[in-house]
């Protein structure tokens, strides 16, 4: 039986024996290891049991950790566990997931914890106080965020106040407000909404000959419960997603459950409903989005099994699953799994870790595999299942590249003539076009006539981008903005401020201009703020309600619109240049990603990219479909150098305030950088971004054979160089991004 809080006071010390058995507790904080406490008599704590253990003058909620305590603190100035917390211990899959992913990204195992304990899930449940309608309301007059309130509140289902005051926007005042006038009663909310059971008997499609074959290898890796990692590769529209749905009936057949990784949560709506309609019923979701209370009774949802399906974002990962029998990560190669602030981690790699430490058998799921993927494939270490054509007999969409230099647009447009021609036959036939660029706002580049001044964000080495609708000038990197001048901030002429290139907002505007007839719909992450407004859109367009989307990254992935037969990108070189070692790779990706959302139905799709360089192999490839030839050559490419997945890269990322803090920084990691057979250290160089949040940063890149570990290197390097004053050092192991 487990202690339940039971606060031992400071002095019960004395009566445990100070020889006596210490603990390794870890806290969530960036301390090297766990620190080592005495145990009393009363208590009898095992790995994995929450602790409230005393730090400095403050109790904080630690970890009973695995292994032997370090002796280094002296019996006599070893403090005291304080109590136990009666609530369900942390696994040991995600304790060593912790540890591994400290291990592998260098990060301080307590950061790593802070993400995976997410405390708010382990604090006592608050006693759930809601609110719903009364019963016989009086009839007064409702001013405009009452009636807002009280249209979130259908009748006969409460709702909690901060999930109320969240959605709608209103203040703590309306609630009370409206309570006072009788219109509200609060309620005591159900504590744990029921998860239901999703139906692995429900009726799904009949799969078609191809589709089967590659459902049975996948349902016979989950019967199997043993790790292993299968790629399952085809084109956009071929049914991988069909196919993965009966490897989770199979694992919930077997009564265990599945974690579904999707890069961008906003993205689901419609892959819920799919799920819903082949299993009757919708999975849990986690991601950034939920609130707190939604977050907690998830959370334990899965810790009792009582969820058997979570789909989510990158922490779904940490969730407590205690039979995970089955991981997939769908859309494998977007580089959206990578988070690139704080903990620097890879969700695909590390999700792929957690399978391995469940014993649960993993799939990857992409049209376009990521060349890590393909090089596991080719080794032996992923199998490969592969869904060679789309479903039903709808075609892959024709491709056309138009040469911008031959037919350039209009002065002062950016939509080709041949492609205004296409669009306006596609809108004529009654079917719906889609316009991609991947940028948000006005005009990237605001540039002044008279003095050639180019209006630069204060704080970061990048242009202000115009967004003309809300009348300002605005930092991608750092939200700086500014009201858009009227006078060139250098020169002080009026009205000679330019805007130079393209937004989605631009291209906006020229459709409205070109197309008058169209009805327009704006996909951007600002315009579309959420999972509800992503839902609405693709209701919209899905309700044929829409003639032309035009839209950045996120209209690219994961959609199925039938009535769109057209995709237009506005700038397919647009990720080439910058030049990283992934440019290309990433180009296809996004490029072939965007293309497939063309003619998914009977009507056939077509594709017309605007590009500078026709020639280029990234466009040679998307034109003739043919993009098993471009990753052997990016492949051949990569091998000689030891470049990635054919060697290791690390880079570290030197930031300061001020340059010569940084480049002293950087130049004495350079001095100490390792060497040996297979090593090579490149830099130290001035980042590309080279000031960013006002503080300057420096790379290096350490690149090595693949035999050749990294973090012992990197963690005698950094211990080498110690940092001191405003200095950081952030460490990026198989970085995507070289920013
Ligand atoms: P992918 O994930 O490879 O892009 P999907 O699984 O989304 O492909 O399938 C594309 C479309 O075809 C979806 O609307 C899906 O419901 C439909 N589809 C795929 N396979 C079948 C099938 N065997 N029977 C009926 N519809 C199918
Ligand atoms: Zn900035």
């Amino acid at each position: 039986m487990r202690p339940t809080k039971t606060k031992i006071p400071e002095h019960a010390d004395l009566l445990g024996d100070p020889r006596g058995r210490r603990v390794p507790v870890l806290l969530p904080f960036p301390f090297a290891g766990p620190f080592d406490y005495r145990v009393p008599r009363a208590l009898d704590p095992q790995p994995g049991d929450i602790v409230m253990v005393p730090l400095n003058r403050r109790e904080e909620v630690g970890v009973v950790w695995d292994g032997e305590p370090d002796n280094s603190v002296g019996d006599n100035r070893l403090r005291a566990l304080i109590s136990i917390l009666d609530i369900p211990p942390m696994r040991a899959d995600i304790r060593r997931l912790v540890d591994w992913i400290a291990a592998y990204t260098l990060t301080p195992p307590g950061e790593v914890l802070t993400m995976a304990l997410r405390l708010g899930a382990y604090r006592p449940e608050p006693i759930p106080l809601g609110w719903q309608r009364a019963e016989n309301p009086p009839e007064i007059r409702l001013t405009e965020p009452r009636q807002k309130l009280l249209a979130a509140l259908p009748p006969g289902t409460p709702r909690g106040s901060a999930d109320l005051l969240r959605e709608t926007g209103v203040s703590p005042g309306v609630i009370r407000g409206l309570a006072d006038a009788g219109l509200l009663v609060p309620v005591t909310l159900p504590t744990a909404p029921p998860f239901a059971i999703p139906d692995p008997a429900h009726p799904g499609p009949t799969l078609s000959p191809d589709q089967e074959a590659a459902a049975a290898e996948l349902r016979a890796a989950v019967a199997a419960r043993r790790f292993g990692v299968t790629l399952l590769e085809g084109v956009t529209g071929s049914g991988k997603t069909e196919v993965y749905l009966e490897a989770i009936a199979t694992c919930l057949r077997e009564g265990r459950q599945v974690l579904i990784l999707l890069p961008e949560i906003a993205l689901s709506s419609q892959w819920l409903d799919r799920f819903t309609r082949r299993f009757g019923v919708p999975p849990a979701v986690w991601h950034s989005d939920l609130s707190p209370r939604t977050r907690r009774i998830t959370w334990r949802a899965v810790g009792t099994g009582a969820a058997p399906v979570v789909v989510g974002a990158r922490s779904a990962l940490f969730l407590p699953f205690p039979d995970l029998g089955l991981v997939i990560i769908d859309e494998e190669h977007e580089t959206a799994f990578k988070q690139e602030e704080g903990i620097i981690y890879h969700a695909r790699d590390m999700a792929v870790v957690r399978a391995r430490l469940c014993h649960a058998p993993c799939i990857l799921v992409s049209a376009t595999p990521s060349l890590e993927t393909v090089a596991n494939v080719e080794t032996g270490r992923y199998r490969r299942v592969h869904l060679p054509d789309r479903h039903g007999g709808a075609t892959m969409p024709e491709i056309a590249l138009i040469d911008l230099r031959i037919t350039p647009p209009d002065r002062g447009r950016f939509l080709s003539p041949a492609l205004v021609k296409d669009i306006t036959a596609t809108l004529e036939r009654g079917e719906q076009a889609m316009l991609f660029l991947n940028r948000r706002g006005y005009a990237p580049l605001t540039l002044c006539r008279a003095c050639g001044h180019r209006v630069q964000c204060p704080n970061c080495t990048a242009w202000l981008v115009e967004h003309r609708a809300r009348r300002e000038l605005q930092c991608h990197h750092c939200g700086h903005s500014i009201p858009t001048p009227i006078a060139c901030p250098e020169c002080a002429a009026e009205h000679s401020l330019t805007a130079i290139g393209p937004g989605v907002e631009r291209i906006t505007e020229e459709a409205r201009l070109t197309f008058p007839q169209a009805r327009i719909l704006v996909m951007a992450s600002d315009t579309i703020a959420g999972p509800h407004a992503a839902a609405e859109a693709a209701r919209a367009i899905e309700a044929r309600e829409v003639d032309l989307v035009i839209g950045t990254q996120i209209v690219a992935k994961g959609w199925h619109f039938p009535h769109l037969t057209l995709v237009g990108v506005v700038d397919a070189d647009l990720g080439l240049n910058g030049g990283d070692l992934r440019a290309s790779e990433r180009t296809v990706q996004l490029l072939h990603q965007v293309s497939g959302r063309a003619g998914r139905a009977e009507a056939p799709g077509r594709v017309c990219l605007q590009t500078f360089s026709p020639e280029h192999p990234v466009m040679q490839a998307l034109l003739h479909g043919d993009l098993e030839t471009f990753m052997l050559r990016e492949a051949a490419q990569r091998r000689p150098g030891n470049w990635p997945p054919y060697g290791r890269l690390a880079a570290l990322i030197v930031s300061a305030d001020t340059a010569d803090g940084a480049d002293r920084m950087a130049r004495d990691l350079g001095r100490a950088a390792p060497h040996g057979d297979g090593i090579v250290v490149l830099g130290p160089a001035p980042a590309p971004l080279a000031i960013l949040r006002g503080r300057h940063r420096r790379r290096l890149l350490l690149k090595t054979r693949r035999d050749v570990a990294v973090q012992p290197l990197l963690r005698a390097w950094l211990a080498d160089v110690p940092t001191s004053g405003s200095v950081r050092v952030d460490v990026d192991v198989d970085p995507i991004t070289f920013q």
